[in-house]
C-alpha cells in the first residue's frame, strides 16, 4: 500500500514536470470530461503560476518536450535547473549513486555522486552529504577548456561534449568542488551505449577513454518529463530538483516546495559561495536530522576526509 502511495505520487510529480514544461512550450493540455466515460482518476498538477490544479489522468499526454530545434548545446529556453540536497535526511542509503550509474552506464571509481561522512568539530554529530557536479552559473571549468567541451546551457546545466575533449583535465583542475572524473581506461559499458547517435545531452553514453565525465543533471530525463535519477531513487527524498524561475522544486515522492521559501525557512546555502562560482546546487543544513547515524554506517564506503574540517 505504502508502495502504490509512493508510486502514485511520483507519478504526480513526473506529470506536474511535464505540465510545466508543456506550458512553456506553448503546448495546451485540455482537461475535458467525457459525459458517458467512467470519471478517470485525477492527478494533481503544478501549473507555471504555482498553482495545483485538478487534471483527470487520462487527459495528460505522452509527449516529447524537446522545444521545436532542441539543441543540446543551448538546452530549454527560459528555464533554469536548479537541485536542493537536504543534509537532514541523508542516510547514505548510496540508491542515488546506484541509480546514476546504472543510468550513465558507469562502472568502478568514476561515479559522479560521492556521498561525504562528515563532521564540523569534534563535539559536533556527523552527518552525509551527497556531492555532484554543481552547475555553476559561472563554471570555472568552462573557462579554462580550450576547445569548447565543456560548455553551460542557457537552462543553467554544464555539460561535456566528448567528442570535442581532449583530455587536457584542465576543467578537474578549475573544478573547486572535485566533481569531474577521468576515464583512464576504456569504459566498461555494454554494447547498447555505442548504438545510438551520441548526443552530449547524455553524457556517459558513451563514456571515452581520455576524457572527462561528471553529472549531467540528466537532460535526457527531463525531456522526458522525468526528474533526474538520482532524485527518484532516493528512498528518504534528500534530493529535490525543479525549475529556479518557476519558484518550485520537486522531490521523489512528489512534494512539491516553493524554492525560495524552503531556502529561506531552512537556510540553505551553497558549497563555498565565497568563490562566486554560483551554483545551482542548494543544500539545507542538517539540523534536526532524523537519521541514526550509527545505522547509516554501516553502509558507508568511503569519501570521509576530504571536506573534514578539525
Ligand atoms: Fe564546473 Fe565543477 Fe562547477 Fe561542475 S561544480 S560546473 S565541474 S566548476
Amino acid at each position: 500500500m505504502k508502495e502504490d502511495n509512493q508510486q502514485s505520487k511520483r507519478k504526480f510529480f513526473e506529470l506536474g514536470i511535464k505540465f510545466g514544461l508543456l506550458a512553456t512550450a506553448g503546448t495546451v493540455l485540455a482537461s475535458k470530461v467525457f459525459g458517458d466515460e467512467k470519471p478517470s482518476e485525477m492527478v494533481e498538477l503544478m501549473s507555471t503560476d504555482g498553482n495545483l490544479i485538478q487534471v483527470p489522468a487520462s487527459e495528460v499526454q505522452e509527449v516529447s518536450l524537446k522545444p521545436k530545434g532542441y539543441d543540446p548545446r543551448v538546452g530549454f529556453p527560459g528555464k533554469k535547473f536548479v537541485m536542493v540536497v537536504d543534509l537532514a535526511k541523508c542516510k547514505n542509503a548510496l540508491k542515488c549513486q546506484t541509480a546514476c550509474n546504472k543510468g550513465h552506464y558507469i562502472t568502478g571509481d568514476n561515479a559522479w555522486i560521492k556521498v561525504y561522512k562528515m563532521q564540523e568539530s569534534e563535539k559536533t554529530a556527523p552527518y552525509f552529504m551527497p556531492t555532484q557536479c554543481q552547475h555553476c552559473d559561472k563554471p570555472p571549468c568552462v573557462k579554462v577548456c580550450p576547445v569548447d567541451a565543456t560548455f553551460k546551457r542557457q537552462d543553467g546545466i554544464v555539460l561535456i561534449d566528448n567528442e570535442r575533449c581532449i583530455g587536457c583535465r584542465f576543467c578537474m583542475a578549475a573544478c573547486p568542488y572535485g566533481t569531474r572524473v577521468f576515464n583512464w581506461n576504456e569504459p566498461d559499458q555494454p554494447q547498447i551505449v555505442h548504438e545510438e547517435e551520441y548526443t552530449p545531452d547524455h553524457c556517459g553514453k558513451p563514456s571515452v577513454k581520455g576524457t572527462v565525465d561528471k553529472c549531467d543533471f540528466c537532460p535526457h530525463e527531463i525531456v522526458k518529463g522525468e526528474l533526474p535519477f538520482c532524485v527518484k531513487a532516493c528512498p528518504n527524498d534528500v534530493f529535490a530538483f525543479g525549475d529556479m524561475y518557476e519558484d518550485a522544486v520537486t522531490n521523489g515522492s512528489g512534494e512539491t516546495f516553493k524554492l525560495s521559501k524552503l531556502l529561506t525557512d531552512r537556510a540553505g546555502h551553497r558549497l563555498l559561495e565565497g568563490l562566486g562560482t554560483e551554483p545551482s546546487v542548494f543544500y539545507l543544513p542538517p539540523v534536526d536530522r532524523l537519521v541514526d547515524f550509527e545505522e547509516s554506517l554501516k553502509n558507508f564506503t568511503g569519501y570521509e576526509s576530504v571536506h573534514k574540517k578539525e
